[in-house]
């Protein structure tokens, strides 16, 4: 594995041929894995440790836990080449590459070796565990635990957990028993085989095929508390505090990603399809389409850019330019490949052409991080505080 920041200096030659591995795996391998995916509807167990011995599900994560150290801006240019690949993979590395920084700000010394460094490692598969089937996403939530001596007990349910079936623990936001809103809201590490939790795959989806999602029931389910992150009433801090800005940020960057996948097909096609004697290349709508692509990925990409060198420079429009970010990417997503899509024509609608998959996977980030709703309204309330009223 090649070392970029063990000695704190960022160097360009070994990050550019990073680059250049990454590209030619995206291009290459990872196709022969989507092929595979797509036909067994499954993520093999060998590609999770293809990934990890590559060095690809350490590379956000700093060299005291075993990471190669890349500066996020430098990160996101490696997101981007994997977002081109199959939903499956750019989703272990920006899951894997993205856990670890929602734990670090508050694990013990103690959490950090167990928890965080064996992630980072990739010796150990952590699933992030918010969303439930009967409250919104986030101070809604209803899982509840009741303390006894140095145990919590946990109720209640969670859906849509992406690993949620092969994780080794659920890191699962729940709240306090009685308590409401952000207080009392607390974060675990809930060991997968917990007695009283009851785990079943869910059905398959429209896309990111092969990834497994859980829905999960909990009955009582024994969580020491030594595996809760922070102190009680900082549950959401872990969930959504300085953690989902950068995320934010790689889901926006993942959409640029998928994005150049759809447009990069679109150009290869229209390139090769003749109608009426000409190719399509040639026609001026098609062209138009085309140009109107590359421009709306390259202006998402230098917002999406902007938003994490806000970020890296502690910058208080930080959270709002990755919500910003991640509205205007996921938007471009769903223009660009519908385009693309067009420009293929009826065949674009089957399989196995490529297009086919990049639609149905674009269709996912939709949800990935918040949807636009959300987004709207943590830029509205950023720009108009207090319901802006004057
Ligand atoms: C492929 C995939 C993987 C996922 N992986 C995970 C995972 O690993 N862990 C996890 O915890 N979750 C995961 N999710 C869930 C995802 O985070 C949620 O689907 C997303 O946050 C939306 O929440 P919801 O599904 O509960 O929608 P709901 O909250 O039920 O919302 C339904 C609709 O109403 C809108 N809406 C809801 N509340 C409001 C409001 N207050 N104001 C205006 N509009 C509103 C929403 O924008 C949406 O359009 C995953 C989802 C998908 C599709």
């Amino acid at each position: 594995m090649k070392q970029l920041d063990r000695a704190g200096a960022f160097d360009e030659s070994s990050f550019a041929s990073l680059k250049e591995e990454i590209s030619e795996y995206v291009a290459g391998p990872a196709e022969v894995w989507a092929r595979r995916i797509e036909a067994e509807r499954r993520v093999p167990a060998e590609l999770w440790e293809e990934l990890r011995r590559r060095g690809y599900l350490s590379l956000a994560a700093p060299a005291v836990y075993g990471g190669r150290g890349i500066p996020f801006t430098r990160y996101l240019e490696l997101v981007e080449l994997f977002s081109m690949s199959h939903a499956s993979i750019r989703m272990i590395v920006h899951v894997v590459n993205g856990t670890w920084r929602a734990m670090d700000r508050f694990a013990t010394p103690e959490q950090r070796a167990r928890f965080v460094a064996p992630s980072v490692k990739g010796e150990i598969k952590i699933a992030f565990t918010l969303t439930e089937p009967t409250a919104g996403t986030g101070a809604d939530l209803r899982c509840s635990v009741v303390r006894e001596n140095d145990t919590y007990y946990l109720s209640g349910e969670k859906h849509l957990i992406t690993f949620g079936t092969i994780c080794d623990y659920w890191l699962l936001f729940a709240r306090v028993a009685g308590t409401r809103g952000a207080q009392g809201t607390v974060a675990l590490l809930v060991d997968r085989h917990a007695p009283g939790a009851t785990v079943v795959a869910m059905d398959e989806s429209m896309g990111v095929r092969g990834t497994d999602h859980a829905r999960l029931v909990f009955d009582r389910a024994p969580v020491p508390v030594a595996n809760r992150l922070g102190i009680e009433g900082e549950g959401l801090d872990v969930a959504l505090g300085g953690f989902l800005t950068p995320s934010r940020i790689s889901v926006a960057m993942s959409c640029v990603g998928l994005a150049r996948r759809a447009h990069e097909l679109a150009v290869e096609y229209a390139k090769k399809r003749e109608t009426f004697g000409k190719k399509l290349a040639q026609r001026q709508a098609i062209r138009f389409m085309i140009a109107e692509n590359a421009t709306d990925i390259e202006a998402a990409r230098q917002l999406v850019l902007h938003a994490a060198r806000e970020w890296e420079a502690g910058s208080p429009a930080a959270a709002m330019l990755s919500s910003m970010s991640k509205l205007q990417a996921v938007d471009m997503l769903t223009r660009v490949t519908d385009k693309a899509l067009q420009i293929h024509g009826g065949v674009g609608f089957w399989q196995p052409n490529a297009i086919e998959r990049v639609y149905r996977d674009a269709r996912a980030q939709r949800f990935e991080e918040g949807t636009n709703e959300i987004q709207k309204t943590v830029i509205a309330r950023e720009l108009l505080p207090a319901g802006g009223d004057a």
